[in-house]
C-alpha cells in the first residue's frame, strides 16, 4: 500500500521536523522543496541562480518552475511507496498540479496534515533557528514577507484539502513528542 502525506501549515510550524520522523518509521522520503531549492542554491547551477534572489526575498518561486521540479522529483522510484510532501503545493495552481499528477498515477492523498501555530510563536522559531543554521530567509523583515505570502496564497488551500475529507488539524504549540503522537495514531489507521 501507497502512503501519500501532505504537510501544511505557517513557516516555523515544525512541519521538517515531524517530515523527518515519519520518514524514519515508515521508510518514506520527506519531499522537501525548500531544501531542494536551498541545494540548487549552493550548487550554483542555472535553476539555483534563478531562484536565489526568489527565496531569499521569501517569495514564492514560479508555479510553472516548482511543478516542472516535483514531476521530476515524484518520478522517481523512492516514491512508489509512499512520500511526504512538506512545502508543496503552496499555491492553489500548485494543489492543482499535485491533483493531477496523482491522478494520472491512480494515487491520492492519504492524509494533509495541517499544523496551527500562532505566528508570535512561529516567529520566535523562526527566529532561534536562524541563530543556529544561518538560513538566508530567517531575517525578521523577510521572515514577516513569508508569512504575509503564506497567508496569501497558502492558507487557501485549506479549503482545498478539506473538501478533499483528507484534512487533519494538529494544534503545533504542543512539543514535537505530541505532535508526533498525533501524527502516529492517524496513520496507524493507514499501515
Ligand atoms: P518555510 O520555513 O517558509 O516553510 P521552506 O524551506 O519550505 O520554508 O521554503 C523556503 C523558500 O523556498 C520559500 O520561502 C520559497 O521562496 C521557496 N519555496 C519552497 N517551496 C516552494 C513552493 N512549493 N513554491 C514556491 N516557492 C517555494
Amino acid at each position: 500500500m501507497t502512503l501519500d502525506i501532505l504537510l501544511l501549515g505557517p513557516p516555523g510550524a515544525g512541519k521538517g521536523t515531524q517530515a523527518k520522523r515519519i520518514e524514519d518509521d515508515h521508510a518514506i522520503p520527506q519531499i522537501s522543496t525548500g531544501d531542494m531549492l536551498r541545494e540548487a542554491i549552493a550548487g550554483r547551477g542555472a535553476l539555483g541562480k534563478e531562484v536565489a534572489p526568489i527565496v531569499e526575498r521569501g517569495d514564492l518561486v514560479p508555479d510553472k518552475l516548482i511543478v516542472a521540479v516535483m514531476r521530476d522529483r515524484l518520478e522517481r522510484a523512492d516514491t512508489n511507496g509512499g512520500f511526504i510532501l512538506d512545502g508543496f503545493p503552496r499555491t492553489i495552481p500548485q494543489a492543482e498540479a499535485l491533483d493531477e499528477m496523482l491522478e494520472a498515477i491512480k494515487r491520492s492523498l492519504a492524509v494533509v496534515f495541517e499544523f496551527e501555530l500562532d505566528q508570535d510563536e512561529a516567529v520566535e522559531r523562526l527566529l532561534g533557528r536562524a541563530a543556529e543554521e544561518g538560513r538566508i530567509d530567517d531575517d525578521p523583515e523577510v521572515i514577516r514577507h513569508r508569512f504575509f505570502v503564506w497567508r496569501e496564497q497558502t492558507l487557501p488551500l485549506t479549503e482545498h484539502y478539506r473538501s478533499q475529507g483528507v484534512h487533519v488539524t494538529i494544534d503545533a504549540h504542543q512539543s514535537v513528542e505530541d505532535v508526533y503522537g498525533v501524527i502516529a495514531a492517524e496513520l496507524s489507521r493507514h499501515s
